[in-house]
C-alpha cells in the first residue's frame, strides 16, 4: 500500500487544504451522523476524493454530496460510502468484490482496510480511468475490471464481502452465490429506479441468507443480466 506522502494530492490546490477539509469531512460528515467503525474513518481519512473527481469539480470533492464523474454516473456522497462500507463489517484482511467501480473511490477506501479488492465497472472509459487513479496513488490490491457485475466474478469468488453501488430489483443470486460462509453483501434494492432500500445479506453457516434492511438511498440502477435491462432505465436525475 502507498505511504500517505504517496497518496498526495494532485497539483490542482494546496495539498493541506484538501488534508484539511478530509479531516473536517470525516468529522461533520461522517462521524457526527453516526459512522463509528474507526477502520473506516481512517480509511476516509486517508483517501484523497479530489484524486477521483474530474479536474473541473476538484474543489467540491469534499462537499456533502454525489458528484458527476462523466459517462452519466457519479461518485457517491462520501457518507453513503462510509455507510456502505461500515455495513460490510470488515476487520480487515478480507477478499472483497464491488460491484460498480465507477471513479474507483470507493474500492481505494475498501483497499485501505481489506486484503483485496476486485472491482467490476461496466462503462469501459470509467474502469479504464478508475485503474489509473488507483494505480497512480500506488493502490496495488485493486484489481479494476469492465464488465456487468451484476454476475459477480466467478473465479476470484468467495468474497468475505460483497457491495454493490448500484440499484437493482433483487439482490442477483449470483453474487448471493460467491458469498463466503459468514460473509456480508450490502446492495441498494429496490421495486423501482426511482428509490431503494439498503440491504446486507449475510450468508449463515447453515447455507441460508438473512437479510436486514439498513436505510433508504438513491442509486443509479445496476444494469445487467442480473439487474435493470438497458432499454428500461429511466433518467433519475442526480442520484448517488
Ligand atoms: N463506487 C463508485 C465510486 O466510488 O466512484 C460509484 C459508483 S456509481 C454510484 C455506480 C456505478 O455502477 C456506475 O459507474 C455504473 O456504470 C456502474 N454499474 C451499473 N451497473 C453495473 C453493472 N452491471 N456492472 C458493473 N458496473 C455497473
Amino acid at each position: 500500500m502507498a505511504s500517505p506522502e504517496a497518496r498526495r494530492s494532485p497539483a490542482c490546490g494546496p495539498a493541506d487544504s484538501f488534508a484539511e477539509r478530509r479531516a473536517r469531512m470525516v468529522e461533520t460528515q461522517i462521524c457526527a451522523r453516526g459512522v463509528q467503525d474507526p477502520r473506516v474513518l481512517a480509511a476516509m481519512a486517508r483517501v484523497p476524493r479530489e484524486a477521483f473527481v474530474p479536474e473541473l469539480t476538484r474543489q467540491l470533492a469534499y462537499d456533502d454530496s454525489p458528484l458527476p464523474i462523466g459517462c452519466d454516473q457519479t461518485i457517491s456522497q462520501p457518507y453513503i460510502v462510509a455507510v456502505m462500507i461500515e455495513a460490510l463489517q470488515l476487520k480487515g484482511g478480507e477478499r472483497v468484490l464491488e460491484i460498480g467501480a465507477g471513479s474507483g473511490y470507493a474500492a481505494a477506501v475498501l483497499a485501505e482496510i481489506a486484503g483485496t479488492v476486485v472491482t467490476i465497472e461496466r462503462v469501459a472509459a470509467l474502469a479504464e480511468r478508475a485503474r489509473t487513479t488507483l494505480a497512480d496513488l500506488s493502490i496495488r490490491n485493486v484489481e479494476v475490471r469492465e464488465g456487468d457485475g451484476s454476475r459477480g466474478c466467478r473465479e476470484r469468488a468467495p468474497f468475505d464481502a460483497i457491495v454493490v453501488a448500484a440499484g437493482g430489483p433483487q439482490v442477483p443470486d449470483s453474487l448471493k452465490a460467491q458469498l463466503a460462509t459468514g460473509g456480508r453483501l450490502v446492495m441498494p434494492v429496490g421495486a423501482d429506479q426511482l428509490t431503494q432500500k439498503l440491504v446486507r445479506v449475510t450468508r449463515a453457516a447453515d447455507g441460508q441468507f438473512v437479510t436486514e434492511d439498513l436505510t433508504d438511498v438513491r442509486f443509479v440502477p445496476l444494469i445487467g443480466a442480473e439487474g435493470w435491462s438497458a432499454a428500461d432505465v429511466e433518467p433519475t436525475g442526480a442520484p448517488q
